[in-house]
């Protein structure tokens, strides 16, 4: 997951790396009130998940707080590549003599850690990196030993960092890494990094993705959950502990395992071309388990999405057999009942197939079709959804 400007500083003041006075604010009034309150000269920030805010308007110095009022009132509602802001971030300006850069990675290709140091920070990073990578200093960080003031030391002489600056820098890359550990992030970053003209150094920008296999670790992080740009289904889906994503086509998919329902995407598109273009409304991944209530709640986030036309349900009977899959889906018809209104391709196929098709045979549901193989079930429900489609648009 990854955290908005905001939301990182409130870690990095947490973990003792020093930033500015801030507060978010939805409204032109709300802004226009923190900047009274801190009764300085402020920056105003799009607060949107995206780099280069700065370059693309959304980063603004206001001298007093009716600056500020003015400068809310143009960064609100202004689109970042194709982010809308929504809050803004009210901070006390700093003046800044120069910008750093500094961050902490999840190395994934090398398997390990990784610092990245400069004394040349600010909105040319990107740039610095590809033309002068050389200025940009790489150091692998063992996890074991992490970053204590020594290796802080040979981060910050690797960066080139002024000596006048050496100290602080040092200390901040300790209380960063610390961030980075007990906050189970993936990525830290801080960028810029300011001296200002009296020699202080601050964090002035903050980047931190927080790796959600160990949200179990802290409660606290669910506060950070962004549940305002998130889809409906997909926040329902999450709640009920569910692998969804919405797409934005009409057949609508379940499947057990990631690989399965992947290809079962790319069959159903496939299909979808001799079928007026239709194409999967969502991937969602019911996992090793198909019972009868993660088959109903699965099949209940699906059909409460008004795209979807049809289902398709493609399911490999492992160590939950077919014949469970087939009871599951059947309990799960029966529990949403009338709820259940759009026709369902099922494909069944592995561990117990024979009982699994026999007990779907017999149920004997009206909005049920089987299908042999997963070719066949994609053609099916294609067509479904095209023929549904095509009755609710008269003359298509
Ligand atoms: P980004 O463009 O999304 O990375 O947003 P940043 O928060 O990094 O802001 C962009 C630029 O605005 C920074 O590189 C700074 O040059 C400038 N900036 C940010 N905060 C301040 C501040 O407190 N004072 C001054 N003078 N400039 C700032
Ligand atoms: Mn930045």
């Amino acid at each position: 997951m990854d955290l908005y400007e905001y939301q990182a500083k409130e870690l990095f003041a947490a973990h003792g790396v020093p930033t500015t006075p801030g507060d978010t604010a939805r409204t032109v009034e709300e802004a226009e009130a923190i900047a009274t309150r801190l009764g300085t000269a402020v920056m105003v920030k799009s607060q949107v998940k995206t780099g280069g805010r700065g370059k693309a308007g959304g980063v603004k110095f206001a001298p007093d707080a009716a600056a500020a009022a003015a400068k809310a009132k143009d960064i609100l509602g202004l689109d970042i590549k194709g982010h809308v802001t929504r809050t803004v971030l009210v901070s006390e300006a700093a003046d800044i003599a120069e910008e750093y850069y500094v961050s902490f990675l999840l190395d994934r290709a090398n398997r390990t850690f990784l610092a990245m140091a400069s004394r040349e920070g600010g909105m040319e990073i990107e740039e610095l990196a590809v033309e002068r990578p050389d200025a940009l200093a790489r150091i692998p960080v063992d996890a074991l030993p992490g970053v204590d003031r020594a290796k802080a030391a040979e981060i910050a002489d690797a960066g080139k960092f002024p000596a006048e600056v050496r100290d602080q820098v040092i200390e901040i890359l300790v209380s960063l890494w610390e961030t980075f550990v007990a906050e189970d992030a993936t990525l830290v970053e801080v960028n810029p990094l300011v001296k200002t003209p009296t020699g202080t150094v601050l964090a002035l920008d903050g980047k931190v993705s927080l790796d959600e296999n160990a949200d179990f670790r802290h409660p606290g992080h669910a506060a950070f959950a962004d549940t305002e740009a998130e889809n409906p289904l997909e926040a329902k889906a999450k709640a009920k502990g569910l692998n969804y994503v919405k797409l934005d086509g009409q057949v609508g998919i379940i499947g057990n395992g990631a690989g399965l329902v992947m290809s079962t995407l790319d069959v159903v598109a496939y299909a979808g071309e001799n079928h007026g273009g239709v194409t999967p409304a969502n991937f969602l991944d019911i996992g090793g388990g198909a019972s009868a209530e993660v088959m109903a709640n699965g099949l209940d986030i699906i059909l409460s999405d008004d795209d979807v036309q049809s289902v398709f349900v493609n399911v490999f009977g492992g160590i939950t057999a077919c014949d469970a899959v087939a009871n599951g889906i059947v309990a799960a018809l029966g529990i949403l009942g009338d709820a259940a209104t759009k026709p369902l391709v099922v494909r069944l196929d592995g561990n117990n197939v024979e009982e699994g098709r026999r007990i779907l045979t017999e149920a004997a549901h009206p909005l049920v079709t089987q299908a042999d193989t997963m070719d066949e079930g994609a053609e099916k429900a294609a067509e479904l959804a095209h023929s549904a489609l095509s009755s609710q648009t008269p003359g298509a």
